[in-house]
């Protein structure tokens, strides 16, 4: 087993290492989530290592993305439960140019919607990359290589481009198992948000149809 440290692991250069005057992706390009009142406990729950998804406190239906009311019963109470992070893919897509800036060097990378184990009509949009269970993917988007906190577990340090750059786990089928990593993104002003991302569930090969 290779025992080098993350900062030591080959691959490719983030973008701190552009040479002056061609400078790749900054952090300030890429999108982040806006976080308010409502989605603050999704996004506690990932800086915690936990996916939780809104349920509704009267009738029990999970629903996403959160939001005040239940879409089933109309009940104004909720509450918060963590799921297995297991899921499987539901579509995806790979982008080419013309893109934002920051993301059309990176291109193509796919993008995944997700299902969750727990009930097929939750999906989250995310990146499928390389990585094995357990393992957190931490990337930071100022401090390259000093990146994490205590909840980060297991992690490799990076730059909001790795992600992309480690999104190329192969050909991508319909209906294969994943489970969830989380993405630790430092924004230039320097709030943390630990992003969910994806990995195929251990054991399991691409699926052939
Ligand atoms: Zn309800």
């Amino acid at each position: 087993m290779p025992t080098a440290s993350p900062q030591a692991s080959p691959g490719p250069p983030a973008f701190e290492s552009s040479p002056p005057g061609q400078a790749g992706p900054q952090p300030s390009d890429f999108l982040l989530p806006v976080i308010d009142d409502e989605t603050r406990p999704f996004w506690e729950g990932t800086l915690a290592g936990e996916l939780l998804v809104q349920a509704c406190a009267t009738c029990g239906r999970l629903r996403f993305p959160p939001r005040p009311m239940c879409p089933s019963c109309h009940s104004n109470k909720r509450l918060w439960k963590a799921m297995s992070g297991r899921g499987s893919i539901w579509s995806f897509a790979v982008p080419h140019p013309p893109l934002l800036a920051a993301y059309e060097s990176l291109a193509p990378y796919n993008v995944v919607v997700v299902s969750l184990a727990e009930d097929q009509a939750i999906r989250l949009v995310g990146n499928l990359v390389s990585g094995s269970p357990r393992q957190r993917a931490t990337v930071d988007a100022s401090r390259h290589g000093e990146a994490g906190t205590e909840a980060a577990g297991d992690r490799l340090a990076g730059s909001p481009g790795e992600i992309l750059r480690r999104a190329n786990p192969g050909p991508i089928e319909i209906g294969e198992a994943v489970s969830v990593v989380f993405t630790l993104v430092t924004a230039p002003d320097g709030t943390l948000t630990s992003l969910p991302s994806w990995i195929r569930a251990e054991g399991q090969a691409p699926a052939t149809l």
